[in-house]
């Protein structure tokens, strides 16, 4: 946390911690003992291929089944499997956060624990990376395995972000990537709640480069992500990286208004010619209602702003660790101070 005294340079010849792995691979896991098994029999061969040192950090996501004692089971059996649990669930974004805080790896691979995501991906991801690419990310080629509604939605939703958020984000591309250090320390300097990782992906640029791969069935288990907490992460996404939606209400404000001026206009030109209507309570009621419509939409779009402003200046820390299994690191949950402080 705070530190009162200078941090004294390690002396040399006294090892603190045992070799920094090269890679690390981060999982979020919410109730998925029944993939965690086979995940570590597949990830095991492909890790010793793609590295000659490399950790898994397992980010249990406040899980109600036994995956938190299976990943005990796991670090007991292999010392390289390392994990992490939160006091509850967090939600998959800041899984993903808490995994990167506490990975040592040169590369970090992020990915899910379903098996949707191929491992063996992880050997190309590398030969990218030692390539020079910093930022690698896995591009679904077929979304077949999602149902065609949020196939349609999602869809929907790049259009929509491409069109009106702060920049496009590349077809296809999800959590599933392999990020250089550098990278990593960029995410982590962004300690805000409403994480939309796929925009924050994007956001910090780097050598980017998409390998193609197919998605997966889910091994066992279904999806976590109901339509509910889809559309509350479209919002989040949409409304972290654009002001768009702020903004529009000066223009249909401004059209509006040029409107009723014209009506009154050709209500005085009617009058003065015509003679005075009495009738009129249809359109009256019909303009009071749009009025006020468009209002409360306006006073919406505010709240949804406020509201996430709201949540970013309590300043509460973004997760809560329960309890590590074969993870050292600082004690403190808060989001980190600005990391990689070296170097220009
Ligand atoms: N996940 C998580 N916390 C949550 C929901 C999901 O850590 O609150 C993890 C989950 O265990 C899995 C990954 O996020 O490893 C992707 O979840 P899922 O397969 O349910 O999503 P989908 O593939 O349908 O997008
Ligand atoms: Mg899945």
């Amino acid at each position: 946390m705070t530190q009162t005294t200078q941090p004294a340079p390690a002396p040399a010849g006294i090892v603190t911690q045992e070799r920094r792995p090269e890679l690390s691979v981060v999982i979020p896991m919410y109730n998925e003992a029944d993939n965690l098994t086979l995940l570590v029999e597949k990830l095991t061969p492909v890790l010793e291929r793609a590295s000659d040192s490399f950790e898994v950090v397992f980010v249990d996501d406040g899980s109600r089944d036994g995956t938190l004692e299976g990943l005990r089971r796991a670090h007991e059996l292999d010392p390289r499997f390392r994990a992490i649990s939160f006091s509850r669930n967090f939600g998959k974004e800041i899984a993903i956060a808490a995994g990167l805080d506490h990975t040592r790896g040169d590369a970090v691979v992020i990915m899910d624990a379903d098996l949707q995501h191929p491992p063996e991906m992880i050997e190309t991801f590398m030969a990218r990376w030692r390539e020079g690419f910093e930022n690698v990310y896995g591009q679904r080629v077929d979304r077949t395995a999602d149902s065609p509604l949020r196939r349609m939605l999602t869809m929907r939703f790049y259009r929509l972000f491409s069109n009106f958020g702060e920049m496009s984000l590349p077809p296809g591309a999800g959590d599933f990537r392999l990020l250089d250090r550098k990278a990593v320390n960029a995410l982590r300097a962004m300690p805000e709640r409403a994480r939309f990782s796929k925009g924050l992906y994007a956001w910090i640029g780097f050598r980017s480069i998409g390998v193609p791969f197919e998605v997966q069935e889910r091994a066992f288990g279904e999806s976590k992500f109901s339509y509910r907490t889809l559309t509350r992460f479209a919002l989040d996404g949409l409304m972290s990286f654009s002001t768009l939606p702020l903004k529009v209400w000066t223009y249909v404000g401004t059209v509006i208004s040029i409107g009723a001026l014209a009506t009154a206009v050709y209500f005085i030109f009617t009058t003065m010619t015509y003679g005075a209507d009495v009738p009129g309570y249809a359109s009256l009621i019909v303009s009071i209602m749009f009025f006020a419509g468009v209002q409360l939409m306006s006073l919406g779009i505010l709240g949804e702003y406020i509201g996430r402003i709201f949540a970013e200046v309590k300043r509460r820390p973004l997760y809560l660790v329960g309890e590590r299994i074969g993870v050292e690191g600082g004690d403190s949950p808060m989001p980190p101070q600005r990391p990689g402080s070296s170097g220009a």
